[in-house]
């Protein structure tokens, strides 16, 4: 079965792009690199049990140190 593709957005430069998710694993939280700026950002899956979706977040990850 192919894995369902959510939209992102990087919060770097605005590019969207599509990337895919197994969404039935439940909450996921790790580090993507923007194919157009290659910057990393953290994208949170949450789950909402409540309403039967998953919500993605993007956050560009002001605590990196470089
Ligand atoms: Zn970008």
């Amino acid at each position: 079965m192919p894995l369902p593709e959510k939209k992102i957005c990087c919060p770097h430069c605005d590019y969207t792009y599509h990337l895919p998710i197994d969404d039935s694993a439940g909450s996921q939280d790790f580090y993507d690199d923007c194919p157009n700026c290659c910057c990393s950002f953290r994208v949170r899956l949450m789950f909402d049990p409540i309403h039967q979706v998953s919500r993605l977040t993007v956050d560009s990850d002001d605590e990196q140190i470089y």
